[in-house]
């Protein structure tokens, strides 16, 4: 049977199909380089919470052990980073986020990562942060101010008796966290003692949680193996970055601050400012319209007043 000559196309059909051709290379190009671009992750590496570290002699310039403690810092920290990278990361900032913030060594740390240092910062611990990125690590955390039992228990420094956002008492990683849900960028995992990585997932339900060391009590300590703390908070970061997703920005209208301190110094010179309320000699009340505006000033309360 003779073939049947194939009929010639209209001009509106062959006009429709190099669209939908142009359309489908646009999309693949687009899926392409959504996977190329990969996910932006952010790292906040404290100290105290730090696989190995165990005593107030490492975690401050000057003490005996301090250099020990800041490669012990960078592991914890490449651990992350690793981890990030194997869950789909193709960008990784690293923000030092203890004390002086001076503590990570670029020749230590992963080369992959990019490193932000110094504490002169408006937003410490959460510094360059923003809603570009897909997911936040916390590193090294401990747990807030008067916890019975937690390691270096604190909540920003040492004058802090208690800080609450909107009638919560939070720590470090509570406060950090509600940083991150304003901006909709998920905290997915978190290591620290076992104090720290509970409280921060009372903030964060769906967290990683790696615990490194047992907290005895404020000071003592039970450390796990260094190679199985790294490869848990490796894990928890692959897994965490992998499974991320953005989350739609979670704000209020206000942020209610109450921060208590162990002086009566910081809450005098506080009163100066028109916005602050002294509810009680010790204790000072502000309230802000965005998450960000708050952290700020907590911060300023915390590192920046002067009371000499
Ligand atoms: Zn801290």
């Amino acid at each position: 049977m003779p073939r049947q000559p194939s009929l010639p196309l209209s001009s509106s059909v062959l006009a429709r199909r190099a669209t939908r051709a142009v359309l489908l290379c646009a999309s693949l190009l687009l899926a392409t380089n959504a996977a190329a671009q990969g996910k932006k992750v952010y790292i906040s590496v404290d100290m105290e919470g730090i696989s190995g570290v165990n005593g107030d002699d490492q975690t401050g310039p000057g003490g005996a052990e301090y250099g020990r403690a800041r490669k012990l810092m960078a592991e914890d920290a490449n651990a992350a980073i690793r981890g990030a990278f194997e869950g789909g990361a193709t960008d990784v900032l690293v923000n030092d986020s203890h004390g002086g913030q001076r503590n990570l060594l670029p020749e230590d740390l992963d080369p992959r990562a990019r490193l932000i240092s110094h504490s002169f910062k408006r937003y410490g611990m959460m510094e360059g942060l923003d809603d570009t990125f897909d997911a936040v690590i916390f590193v090294g955390y401990h747990a807030k101010a008067d916890a019975p039992r937690g390691v270096f228990a604190h909540t920003g420094s040492g004058v802090v008796r208690d800080l609450q956002v909107n009638g919560r008492s939070v720590g470090e990683g509570g406060m950090n966290a509600a940083l991150a849900a304003w901006f909709g960028v998920p905290v997915v995992s978190v290591s620290g003692d076992d104090v720290a990585v509970e409280e921060v997932k009372a903030s964060v339900p769906a967290i990683r949680t790696v615990a490194v060391k047992r907290a005895i009590n404020g000071r003592a300590v039970e450390l796990r193996p260094l190679v199985d703390a790294r490869r848990d908070i490796q894990a928890a970061a692959r897994d965490g970055v992998k499974a991320a997703t953005k989350t739609k920005p979670e704000r209020v209208p206000a942020y209610q601050v109450r921060m208590q301190f162990r002086n009566y110094f910081i809450p005098e010179v506080a009163d100066a400012f028109e916005e602050m309320t002294l509810v009680a000699p010790d204790t000072v009340q502000f309230s802000r319209p965005t998450m960000p505006e708050a952290y700020r000033l907590i911060r300023v309360l915390y590192r920046f007043i002067n009371t000499n």
